[in-house]
């Protein structure tokens, strides 16, 4: 399996609970290295336009003011076959329905304050990070 790289933003309800360094314990364990990380306050026009694909959603708005009530820290992760690893790892949007021992069933609340947020495909992981990281701000692949 290729190396790849994912897209990690633990939201604001994790990172409020504290919980952010026992999700990055978490992935660590599970085989992932962070190449690149970030705390930071989106602001409403950044977390809109990462979330841009569900403007029609009828949640959106409840999703844009949750990103951006308080910090995130995001994470660029690698390993092999990482974006379905990770969203393994993650489990499904709704916590209540996630596998045990998932990082939403462990962390998450509800279906929209659900810990993590992870890419859904390699080529949306690219987007993604590139979103949130120059180049030169993520170490180069080995
Ligand atoms: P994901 O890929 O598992 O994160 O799920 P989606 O791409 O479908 O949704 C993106 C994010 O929107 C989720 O992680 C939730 O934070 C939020 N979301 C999804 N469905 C709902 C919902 O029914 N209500 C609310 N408030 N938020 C939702």
């Amino acid at each position: 399996m290729a190396t790849e790289r994912t897209l990690c933003i633990i939201k604001p309800d994790a990172v409020e609970k504290k919980t952010g360094g026992a999700i990055l314990a978490l992935l660590e364990t599970a085989g992932f290295s962070v190449v690149a990380l970030e705390k930071t306050h989106l602001s409403k026009v950044v977390a809109e336009g990462f979330y841009a694909v569900h403007k029609d959603r009828p949640f959106f708005g409840e999703l844009v003011t949750f990103m951006t009530r308080s910090p995130v820290i995001i994470a660029v992760l690698e390993r092999d076959d990482a974006v379905a690893k990770y969203r393994g790892v993650m489990g499904a949007t709704d916590p209540v329905k996630a596998d045990a021992g998932t990082i939403r069933k462990l962390f998450g609340a509800n279906v929209g304050e659900n810990a993590v947020h992870g890419s859904d495909s390699l080529a949306n992981a690219k987007n993604e990070i590139a979103y949130f990281f120059a180049a030169n701000r993520v170490a180069p692949t080995a």
